[in-house]
């Protein structure tokens, strides 16, 4: 097939990605247009193995100037409306990023830590009845 590619080039290809973003993150503060110039070279190899930049590298590049994103250097980030708004600070664009996935987490974790609760009180009279078995069998 063409255009595929075999798994272990993709993975190398996404390390790469996730390296560049490190370095543009590390150079940020001192050199900010190399940083810029390693987001242009982890699209390229983004679109040229048909790959996602990594889900943790996603909103820190713009997605109008494709400029490198530090929060609270070039970027400004505010809350509204169950939303999170990324200001770029370089050319003023706003990108908005709904934060379900944050809510859904959380009310998963409450619903698991009642699950769990509930759990932990079922078991008390079950080992209850075991020790109770054990001692009588004594
Ligand atoms: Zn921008």
């Amino acid at each position: 097939m063409p255009g595929r590619r075999p798994r272990w080039i993709l993975r190398i290809a996404e390390e790469r990605m996730d390296i560049l973003f490190q370095l543009a993150d590390k150079e940020f503060s001192k050199h900010p247009e190399r940083s810029h110039r390693y987001v242009e070279l982890a699209r390229r190899i983004s679109k040229k193995y048909n790959l996602r930049i990594p889900r943790k590298w996603k909103r820190r590049f713009c997605k109008s100037c494709y400029k490198f994103l530090k929060p609270g250097y070039n970027c400004r980030i505010r809350l509204s409306r169950g939303k999170i708004h990324y200001q770029c600070l370089e050319c003023g664009r706003i990108m908005r990023f709904p934060y379900i996935r944050e809510k859904k987490l959380k009310r998963r974790n409450k619903i698991e830590y009642h699950t769990s609760k509930k759990r932990a009180d079922e078991k008390v009279p079950i080992n209850n009845n075991i020790t109770d078995r054990e001692s009588r069998s004594q």
